[in-house]
Protein backbone atom coordinates (compact mmCIF):
# COMPACT_ATOMS: atom_id res chain seq x y z
CA UNK A 1 0.00 0.00 0.00
CA UNK A 2 1.76 3.57 -0.84
CA UNK A 3 0.33 6.26 1.42
CA UNK A 4 0.86 9.89 1.32
CA UNK A 5 0.97 12.06 3.88
CA UNK A 6 0.13 15.55 2.76
CA UNK A 7 3.40 17.29 4.33
CA UNK A 8 2.81 21.11 3.31
CA UNK A 9 2.20 21.50 7.17
CA UNK A 10 1.04 20.17 10.16
CA UNK A 11 1.78 17.06 11.94
CA UNK A 12 3.40 14.61 9.39
CA UNK A 13 5.51 12.04 11.11
CA UNK A 14 3.11 10.77 13.54
CA UNK A 15 0.83 9.74 10.77
CA UNK A 16 3.38 8.09 8.77
CA UNK A 17 4.63 6.15 12.13
CA UNK A 18 -0.28 5.84 12.66
CA UNK A 19 -0.39 4.59 9.16
CA UNK A 20 2.43 1.55 9.55
CA UNK A 21 1.36 0.51 12.16
CA UNK A 22 -2.46 0.23 10.96
CA UNK A 23 -1.15 -1.57 7.96
CA UNK A 24 0.69 -4.09 10.14
CA UNK A 25 -1.96 -5.05 11.65
CA UNK A 26 -3.29 -6.27 8.69
CA UNK A 27 0.15 -7.95 7.66
CA UNK A 28 0.54 -5.59 4.92
CA UNK A 29 3.29 -3.21 4.79
CA UNK A 30 2.75 0.72 3.61
CA UNK A 31 5.46 2.46 1.88
CA UNK A 32 4.49 6.06 3.33
CA UNK A 33 5.67 8.89 1.06
CA UNK A 34 5.94 12.78 2.06
CA UNK A 35 4.03 15.10 -0.50
CA UNK A 36 4.70 18.92 -1.16
CA UNK A 37 4.16 19.12 -4.69
CA UNK A 38 2.05 17.73 -7.38
CA UNK A 39 2.59 14.74 -8.99
CA UNK A 40 2.81 12.30 -5.99
CA UNK A 41 -1.13 11.89 -4.99
CA UNK A 42 -1.89 10.04 -8.14
CA UNK A 43 0.71 7.26 -7.35
CA UNK A 44 -1.27 6.83 -3.67
CA UNK A 45 -3.47 4.18 -2.60
CA UNK A 46 -4.31 6.40 0.06
CA UNK A 47 -3.98 9.69 1.49
CA UNK A 48 -3.68 11.48 4.90
CA UNK A 49 -4.66 15.11 5.70
CA UNK A 50 -2.83 16.00 9.12
CA UNK A 51 -3.92 18.47 11.23
CA UNK A 52 -1.97 22.03 12.04
CA UNK A 53 -3.10 24.86 10.79
CA UNK A 54 -6.10 25.25 7.69
CA UNK A 55 -5.53 28.30 6.38
CA UNK A 56 -2.10 27.17 5.68
CA UNK A 57 -2.37 23.80 4.58
CA UNK A 58 -5.51 25.45 1.64
CA UNK A 59 -3.44 27.68 0.77
CA UNK A 60 -0.17 25.48 -0.02
CA UNK A 61 -2.23 22.64 -1.54
CA UNK A 62 -4.01 25.07 -3.81
CA UNK A 63 -0.81 27.40 -4.93
CA UNK A 64 1.15 23.89 -5.19
CA UNK A 65 -1.63 22.34 -7.51
CA UNK A 66 -2.07 19.45 -4.94
CA UNK A 67 -5.60 20.51 -4.13
CA UNK A 68 -7.30 19.30 -8.04
CA UNK A 69 -5.15 15.81 -7.46
CA UNK A 70 -6.95 15.44 -4.18
CA UNK A 71 -9.95 15.70 -5.69
CA UNK A 72 -10.03 13.21 -8.36
CA UNK A 73 -7.94 10.92 -5.69
CA UNK A 74 -11.97 11.05 -4.00
CA UNK A 75 -13.34 10.71 -6.99
CA UNK A 76 -11.24 7.52 -8.07
CA UNK A 77 -12.96 6.18 -4.39
CA UNK A 78 -9.72 5.83 -2.87
CA UNK A 79 -9.51 6.78 0.55
CA UNK A 80 -8.12 9.56 2.54
CA UNK A 81 -8.04 10.14 6.49
CA UNK A 82 -8.72 13.96 7.11
CA UNK A 83 -7.96 14.96 10.69
CA UNK A 84 -8.84 18.50 12.40
CA UNK A 85 -7.36 21.11 9.84
CA UNK A 86 -7.61 18.20 7.46
CA UNK A 87 -10.94 17.47 8.14
CA UNK A 88 -11.58 21.95 8.09
CA UNK A 89 -9.46 21.40 4.72
CA UNK A 90 -11.63 18.76 3.30
CA UNK A 91 -15.17 20.11 4.07
CA UNK A 92 -18.08 21.36 1.71
CA UNK A 93 -18.16 24.54 3.92
CA UNK A 94 -15.49 26.15 6.40
CA UNK A 95 -17.09 29.24 6.52
CA UNK A 96 -13.57 31.08 6.43
CA UNK A 97 -12.79 33.27 3.15
CA UNK A 98 -8.82 31.92 3.65
CA UNK A 99 -10.09 28.64 3.50
CA UNK A 100 -10.30 27.32 0.05
CA UNK A 101 -12.26 23.98 1.13
CA UNK A 102 -12.30 21.34 -0.73
CA UNK A 103 -15.60 19.63 -0.81
CA UNK A 104 -14.77 16.10 -0.82
CA UNK A 105 -16.67 15.64 2.87
CA UNK A 106 -19.95 16.53 2.43
CA UNK A 107 -19.93 18.64 5.72
CA UNK A 108 -19.74 22.02 6.93
CA UNK A 109 -17.56 23.05 10.21
CA UNK A 110 -17.28 25.36 12.77
CA UNK A 111 -13.47 25.80 13.01
CA UNK A 112 -12.50 26.58 16.42
CA UNK A 113 -15.75 25.80 17.81
CA UNK A 114 -14.43 23.40 20.65
CA UNK A 115 -12.08 26.95 22.17
CA UNK A 116 -8.76 28.15 22.01
CA UNK A 117 -5.38 26.23 22.31
CA UNK A 118 -6.23 26.64 26.38
CA UNK A 119 -9.17 24.87 25.85
CA UNK A 120 -8.13 21.54 24.12
CA UNK A 121 -8.79 18.16 26.13
CA UNK A 122 -8.59 14.60 26.13
CA UNK A 123 -11.49 12.40 26.09
CA UNK A 124 -12.27 9.03 25.04
CA UNK A 125 -14.94 8.84 22.95
CA UNK A 126 -16.84 6.27 21.28
CA UNK A 127 -16.89 5.45 17.79
CA UNK A 128 -19.11 3.75 15.66
CA UNK A 129 -17.18 0.70 13.90
CA UNK A 130 -15.12 0.64 17.23
CA UNK A 131 -15.61 -1.88 19.93
CA UNK A 132 -14.47 -0.02 22.42
CA UNK A 133 -14.21 3.96 23.12
CA UNK A 134 -11.24 5.61 21.54
CA UNK A 135 -8.81 7.80 23.28
CA UNK A 136 -9.31 11.20 21.45
CA UNK A 137 -7.15 14.46 21.71
CA UNK A 138 -9.27 17.55 20.70
CA UNK A 139 -6.86 20.36 19.99
CA UNK A 140 -8.53 24.03 18.66
CA UNK A 141 -11.26 21.72 17.17
CA UNK A 142 -13.25 21.83 14.96
CA UNK A 143 -17.05 20.76 15.12
CA UNK A 144 -19.13 19.11 12.01
CA UNK A 145 -21.99 21.25 12.16
CA UNK A 146 -24.04 20.27 9.09
CA UNK A 147 -23.95 16.36 7.75
CA UNK A 148 -24.93 16.03 3.97
CA UNK A 149 -27.59 13.18 3.08
CA UNK A 150 -24.90 10.52 2.40
CA UNK A 151 -22.68 10.85 5.36
CA UNK A 152 -22.59 8.61 8.18
CA UNK A 153 -21.70 10.38 11.81
CA UNK A 154 -19.21 7.98 13.37
CA UNK A 155 -18.66 9.65 16.71
CA UNK A 156 -20.22 12.58 18.61
CA UNK A 157 -19.11 14.98 21.92
CA UNK A 158 -21.86 16.27 23.80
CA UNK A 159 -24.62 15.47 20.59
CA UNK A 160 -21.90 17.39 18.31
CA UNK A 161 -20.45 15.24 15.73
CA UNK A 162 -16.76 14.75 15.58
CA UNK A 163 -16.10 11.88 13.09
CA UNK A 164 -17.72 11.20 9.87
CA UNK A 165 -17.90 9.13 6.82
CA UNK A 166 -18.40 10.02 3.62
CA UNK A 167 -17.66 7.45 0.73
CA UNK A 168 -14.00 6.99 1.18
CA UNK A 169 -13.29 10.21 3.38
CA UNK A 170 -12.84 9.32 6.56
CA UNK A 171 -12.84 12.85 8.80
CA UNK A 172 -12.06 13.64 12.54
CA UNK A 173 -12.43 16.53 14.77
CA UNK A 174 -9.47 15.22 16.76
CA UNK A 175 -6.44 13.69 16.24
CA UNK A 176 -5.85 9.82 15.91
CA UNK A 177 -2.31 10.42 15.09
CA UNK A 178 -1.22 11.52 18.48
CA UNK A 179 -2.07 8.22 20.49
CA UNK A 180 -0.67 5.14 19.88
CA UNK A 181 -4.02 3.59 18.81
CA UNK A 182 -4.01 2.86 14.84
CA UNK A 183 -7.99 1.56 15.14
CA UNK A 184 -9.19 5.08 13.51
CA UNK A 185 -6.53 4.95 10.61
CA UNK A 186 -7.57 1.12 10.26
CA UNK A 187 -11.56 2.33 10.05
CA UNK A 188 -10.38 4.62 7.01
CA UNK A 189 -7.57 2.22 5.08
CA UNK A 190 -9.44 -1.12 6.14
CA UNK A 191 -13.21 -0.62 5.97
CA UNK A 192 -14.29 -4.17 5.28
CA UNK A 193 -12.13 -5.94 8.09
CA UNK A 194 -13.65 -6.60 10.95
CA UNK A 195 -14.88 -4.69 14.15
CA UNK A 196 -11.39 -3.78 15.26
CA UNK A 197 -11.13 -4.52 19.42
N1 LIG B 1 -8.01 25.18 14.64
C1 LIG B 1 -7.09 24.81 13.62
C2 LIG B 1 -7.52 25.35 12.28
O1 LIG B 1 -8.50 25.96 12.17
C3 LIG B 1 -6.96 23.30 13.54
C4 LIG B 1 -6.23 22.80 14.74
C5 LIG B 1 -5.62 21.45 14.57
O2 LIG B 1 -5.47 20.91 13.46
N2 LIG B 1 -5.22 20.90 15.67
O3 LIG B 1 -6.83 25.16 11.30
Amino acid sequence: MKAGVIAVQGDVAEHAAAVRNAATAHGESAEVVTIRDSGTVPDCDVLLMPGGESTTISRLIHREGIASEIRDHVADGKPILATCAGLIVCSRDAKDDRVDALGVVDVSVDRNAFGRQKDSFEAPVPVEGLAEPFHAVFIRAPVIDDVGDGVETLSTVDGRSVAVRDGPVVATSFHPELTDDPRVHDLAFFPDAEVVA
